[in-house]
């Protein structure tokens, strides 16, 4: 087994949310000063940053997590963990034409930038990113785990988006067996017997990047192990 650092959740200059300075390779970057082991990018809706992330990653020889937050028609975060790139690639396309048509406007959203490796801009996406797709929590549940992805409804305990606060529970039907937990609220409810539950930082800013704090502990370090552990949960 090997305890890795880890932060598991974090959005790039694609997110229109997110700082410009978010670049996949500044992400990478800071991720490496602050000692970390393995992130995931998770940008709203997209994951379109995800190889040029990939590619300073393993230059790093950091361990990145191909990954999505995926807002849900109840208007829910959920997060997606993908086997590769390319899975999360496809998921993404699929996505696109369940969004509403559109448009960003980044004077009032901000900008939401494709970014090469070398942090070049490659394309701007036109259609906005942080509205709701049309496909259900158990929709997407069931569409993320056909393409052997997990999916983990993101900081359950805050805001309107998250499960917790949206639906006021976690459906148990859909077999949730890790969820996020934001660190910074008390979550009343206690879905986490026997699931694993992840502690990041949402960070869309480079300085809120997490520090070596949290740790995950996988059989080895690589993307099947950690969306087993996320697939099986904890024993109870
Ligand atoms: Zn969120
Ligand atoms: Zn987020």
């Amino acid at each position: 087994m090997e305890r890795l650092y880890c932060d598991l959740h974090m959005h790039s200059c694609l997110s229109p949310c997110a700082n410009d300075d978010m670049t996949p390779s500044n992400i990478c970057g800071m991720a490496m000063l602050k000692g970390l082991q393995m992130i995931a990018l998770t940008d709203h809706n997209t994951a379109r940053n995800l190889p040029a992330a990939k590619i300073c990653a393993d230059a790093y020889g950091l361990l990145l997590i191909p990954g999505m937050e995926i807002t849900t028609k109840e208007e829910v975060h959920l997060l997606g963990y993908f086997p590769d790139v390319d899975t999360a690639m496809d998921f993404s396309e699929f996505l696109r034409g369940h969004m509403p048509a559109k448009k960003n406007k980044p004077e009032f959203f901000g900008n939401q930038l494709v970014m090469d490796e070398d942090d070049n801009t490659v394309a701007i996406e036109d259609e906005l990113l942080i509205a709701a797709s049309d496909l259900t929590l158990s929709q997407l549940t069931a569409l993320i785990r056909e393409r052997g992805g997990v999916p983990v409804p993101a900081h359950i305990n805050r805001g309107s988006n998250g499960l917790l606060i949206n639906l006021g529970f976690v459906p148990e039907d859909l077999s949730f067996k890790a969820v996020e937990v934001w660190k910074g609220l008390p979550c009343a409810h206690t879905p986490q017997v026997g699931k694993v539950v992840l502690h990041s930082s949402d960070a869309h800013y480079l300085g809120d990047i997490m520090e070596a704090e949290e740790t995950i502990e996988l059989e080895e370090p690589s993307v099947e192990a950690f969306l087993e552990l996320l697939r099986r949960g904890r024993p109870e």
